[in-house]
């Protein structure tokens, strides 16, 4: 049989990053063994849908490059409708089913009525030892059940747990699980607007939809034992899908559950995309918009709840996909580390060719620094290559693209000695000899001028820089006398000359 498994966002906002490793962690499950990872929309909880938030849902997982193969959006719709409220009216049918084999029924409580039962309970819960002072087709006459049904009385369907029964299944991460009934309460299956309730229609669809595994957060841990009977009750107990519950993501410092506010005090994102409230417009900051790669997102995400037994820490896609197992994914919780996803970000950008490199910087050297010549550019990030933490760090390399606007107040303290006793003409004349052909005959014919003129090679170089960069760091001077050209080298050492 082959594996199928999903990823079942509720659309009640945008994706945050734990969201996007349980996604992670179904793809590589499914592409190592060669199954379908599908996306399914739970948007059963009509109340708490955002606008934009499923398209944002869609966009993320294209973004990160873990495309489901089946799905809303994606695939051919073999066992389409994936979105749950297109599939509002197939729910009720097994909810009936279960009433008519006695382990659900009918209950009609009002909003006054639960809150009496709960003014006359403390931690009152609805199940075997309350149900009995409930109205419901277990207290009430069958006649007035029919009753109330003919009249559109609201109602819901409630699963109905037997007093005492110890629930055990196998967790792929954790082992055997055990939940005793007594802990558990009558959960709504049907709400009174007709629309099942997460528990009911995650089930059904995991079992229509043929899923084999359900890899998810370990929030969802305590439904799993409802999950169980639910399936037994239904008769599909031989199809239920084999449990994995992720750890959680932690704050950085492992105090509770990573959360968006985390990310704005210390300064990270925790959503894929930039997200703007359609309600208070604010803005989320995204992985994207902050210059990440995806495949860098997707290592450092892999890393935080799994690791492949060895040292290894860079791993293309491919190669997380044949190291993914679940048995090498920790218990517990993993703590989100800010340092740790920039230190990957910038491995990626080192490892990127000058070509491709050029290509993703491409929108925002243009946009801050004009338009650049393809070749120029590709020389021009090969220089600062090793620098770039995130993309949009090419920004603070401004003298790759213009010329010093703004000399370093400290580097030109250091060059005014220099300055003074500089032979102008002459170093004029001597750039204007050289060929720039390349960079090492450069550096040696600077040597020789500066022994020729008495001049320390050191404060030659001093001078070239603070010309050329405009601060007394910067790449390697003859590579950027290379890359800059002749004319703009002379430009720039002539406005610097004239600095005091
Ligand atoms: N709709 C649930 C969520 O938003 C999915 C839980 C599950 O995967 O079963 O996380």
């Amino acid at each position: 049989m082959s594996v199928r498994v999903r990823f079942a966002p509720s659309p009640t906002g945008p994706l945050h990053i734990g969201g996007v490793r349980t996604a992670l962690y179904n793809y590589l499950y499914a592409k190592k063994l060669g199954g379908d990872f599908i996306l399914r929309i739970e948007d059963t909880d009509q109340n708490r849908l955002v606008p934009g938030a499923e398209a944002y849902i869609i966009e993320a997982l294209k973004w990160v490059g873990i495309e489901p193969n089946e799905g809303v959006g994606f695939g051919d719709g073999k066992y389409a409708p994936y979105r749950q409220s297109d599939r509002k009216d197939s729910y009720r049918q097994y909810a009936e089913q279960l009433i008519q084999n006695d382990y659900a029924y009918y209950a009609f409580d009002t909003e006054s009525d639960l809150e009496a039962l709960k003014a006359k309970y403390p931690n009152f819960k609805y199940d075997a030892s309350t149900r009995l002072e409930g109205k419901n087709s277990i207290t009430l006459s069958a006649a007035e059940v029919a009753q109330r049904l003919a009249n559109n009385d609201p109602y819901v369907i409630r699963i109905k747990l037997p007093e005492e029964e110890h629930v055990h299944f196998q967790d792929e991460i954790r082992g055997n699980v055990m939940v005793s009934t007594t802990q558990m309460d009558d959960k709504v299956l049907l709400k009174s607007d007709g629309m099942p309730t997460y528990h009911l229609a995650n089930v059904c669809d995991d079992y229509i939809m043929k899923i084999t595994h359900v890899i998810r957060g370990e929030e969802w841990l305590p439904s799993a034992p409802l999950h169980v009977l639910l399936y037994r009750y239904l008769g599909w107990e031989n199809a239920m899908p084999k449990f994995a519950h992720l750890p959680l993501l932690l704050k950085p410092d492992g105090n509770g559950k990573l959360s968006k506010r985390d990310g704005d005090r210390l300064g990270f994102p925790v959503f894929p995309l930039e997200w703007t409230d359609p309600v208070t417009k604010e803005i989320s900051s995204g992985y994207k918009q902050g210059g990440y790669l995806p495949n860098a997102v997707l290592n450092m995400l892999a890393f935080l709840g799994w690791n492949p037994g060895t040292a290894q820490e860079i791993f293309t896609k491919e190669e997380l996909v044949n190291a993914f197992s679940l048995d090498h994914i920790h218990k517990a919780g993993a703590k989100f580390d800010f340092e740790k996803a920039k230190w990957f970000n910038a491995e990626y950008i080192k490892n990127l060719s000058n070509e491709q490199l050029a290509v993703l910087v491409k929108p925002i050297v243009t946009q801050k620094f004009g338009v650049q010549e393809e070749h120029y550019l590709i020389k021009a990030v090969g220089l600062v290559k090793e620098r770039l933490v995130f993309l949009n760090d090419i920004e603070h390399f401004a003298y790759l693209f213009t010329s010093i606007a703004q000399y370093d107040t400290t580097a030109l303290s250091k060059i005014t000695a220099i300055q003074q006793q500089f032979p102008k003409q002459a170093f004029e004349t001597f750039i204007q000899e050289q060929a720039f052909t390349d960079a090492s005959s450069l550096e040696h014919a600077i040597k020789d001028f500066a022994t020729a003129n008495a001049l320390k090679i050191g404060d030659v170089m001093k001078f070239l820089r603070t010309s050329l960069v405009g601060e007394l760091s910067g790449p390697v001077i003859s590579d950027l006398m290379i890359l800059l050209g002749k004319d703009e080298v002379l430009k720039r050492v002539q406005n610097c000359l004239q600095q005091q």
